[in-house]
C-alpha cells in the first residue's frame, strides 16, 4: 500500500521491513517497521551521521566530518543514554539501539496515533474532562521525569506527544469521553484502542533532554561541593521549563489555539518574555476557574513561583473525578 520508495538501511533492514515513513525532521527519519521474524510492529528513528546539506569542500574535509561526527555522536548518544534508564507507562520506550557506518537506529514502542494532538488542536478543542484525561498522562509522565529519573525533557509540545491510537471526528471531539476499557463498544464518536475512545498518550523525543539529578543520590549532577550557587539554582530551575510548556500545553488543549502566538518574532518574544497572554473571550468564557487558576500557576513568568509537577497534581483541578459526558447529548 505504501507506494513511496523507502530506503534500505545496512544494518537495519536485514531485521525490519519498513512500512511507512512517519515523521521527518532535519537530522531524523521516523518509519513505521515491522520486525521479520516476530512481526512485531515498532518505530525506528534512523538519524545520519553526518550533515548531508554541508557543501561538498566541508564534507571532503576530514576535519570537517571528524568534528561533526563528534558532536553529533555525543548528541544522540545522550538521547539513548537517558531514554535507556526510562520505564513508564507514558514515556514512549526505547526497545533497541544499533548504528551503521552512516546511521543511528533507534528502535522504539510505536505510538500508530502518531502526533494527531497537533491535528485536533487545530480543528477545535478538548472538554474538561478529555483534557484532563490527556493532560494527567503527560503530568505522570513528567513527574516520572523530574522526581524520580532527575532528567529534564525542555521539549514539551504537541508534536512530542504522541498517541498509541486515535480516531478523530472533529464535530464530535467534544462529546467524546476518556477511554473506559468497559464502555469500549459504545465508543462510536471516537474510535480508539478497540473503539472505546481516546487512549494513551506519551512523551516523546529526548533529543533536547538533560540529566540535572544524580539519579541515587538525587543531588545536582557534578561535583556538588564545589558548585556555584547560579547553577544549582539553574538546574533546579529547569525542571520548571517542562511546567511552563505543560501550561502551554493544557491551555492549547481546552481553547484550540495557543496561550502565546505573533505573526512576528520579535513580538511573539516579547509576549513570552512578559508573559503577556489573556483567556480570550469567547473561547475561555465558559472554562472553569479552576481551570484558569491551574494555567496561572503555570504560566508565571518567574520561575520560582511556578508549579512543580507535585503542585500540579496537587490542584483540585487535577483532582475532580470526571463525569462521563453524556453521549447523547
Ligand atoms: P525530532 O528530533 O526530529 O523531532 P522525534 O523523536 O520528535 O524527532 O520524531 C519526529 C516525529 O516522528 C514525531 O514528531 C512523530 O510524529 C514521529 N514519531 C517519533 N517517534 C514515534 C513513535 N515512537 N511512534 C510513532 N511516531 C513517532
Ligand atoms: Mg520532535
Amino acid at each position: 500500500q505504501a507506494s513511496e520508495k523507502l530506503p534500505q538501511y545496512p544494518g537495519l533492514s536485514e531485521r525490519f521491513q519498513l512500512i511507512t515513513k512517519m515523521g521527518d525532521g532535519a537530522f531524523s527519519n521516523v518509519y513505521k517497521a515491522r520486525e521479520r521474524k516476530t512481526g512485531q510492529k515498532v518505530a525506528i528513528k534512523v538519524v545520519r551521521k553526518y550533515e548531508l546539506n554541508s557543501n561538498q569542500e566541508n564534507r571532503l574535509d576530514p576535519n570537517f566530518r571528524k568534528k561533526n561526527r563528534v558532536t553529533e555522536r555525543a548528541n544522540i548518544l545522550k538521547e539513548v543514554q537517558i531514554m535507556r534508564n526510562l520505564k513508564h507507562d507514558s514515556i514512549v520506550q526505547l526497545l533497541e539501539f544499533s548504528e551503521s557506518r552512516d546511521y543511528y537506529y533507534l528502535v522504539l514502542e510505536l505510538l500508530e496515533g502518531g502526533e494527531l494532538f497537533h491535528q485536533i488542536v487545530k480543528l477545535t478543542y478538548f472538554s474538561e474532562a478529555l483534557a484532563r484525561h490527556v493532560i494527567l498522562q503527560v503530568a505522570h509522565g513528567i513527574r516520572y521525569l523530574h522526581e524520580e529519573s532527575g532528567v529534564v525533557h525542555r521539549d514539551i509540545k504537541p508534536e512530542n506527544l504522541l498517541f498509541e491510537s486515535i480516531k478523530i471526528i472533529p464535530s464530535k471531539i467534544n462529546k467524546a469521553r476518556p477511554y473506559d476499557e468497559e464502555k469500549e463498544d459504545e465508543g462510536e464518536y471516537m474510535p480508539g484502542i478497540g473503539g472505546g475512545g481516546i487512549g494513551k498518550v506519551k512523551i516523546a523525543d529526548f533529543g533536547l533532554s538533560k540529566v540535572i539529578w544524580e539519579e541515587s543520590t538525587m543531588t545536582p549532577c557534578g561535583t556538588v561541593g564545589y558548585t556555584a550557587p547560579e547553577i544549582v539554582k539553574d538546574e533546579r530551575y529547569s525542571k520548571s521549563v517542562d511546567m511552563w510548556a505543560l501550561g502551554c500545553v493544557l491551555y492549547t488543549l481546552l481553547c484550540g489555539f495557543p496561550p502565546f502566538y505573533d505573526e512576528s518574532i520579535s513580538v511573539l518574544t516579547e509576549k513570552v518574555a512578559k508573559g503577556y497572554y489573556t483567556f480570550l473571550s469567547p473561547w475561555w468564557d465558559d472554562i472553569s476557574s479552576s481551570a484558569k487558576d491551574l494555567i496561572t500557576h503555570l504560566l508565571c513568568v518567574d520561575s520560582s513561583k511556578r508549579y512543580s509537577i507535585d503542585e500540579f497534581l496537587a490542584h483540585p483541578w487535577c483532582n475532580v473525578k470526571d463525569p462521563v459526558p453524556d453521549l447523547n447529548s
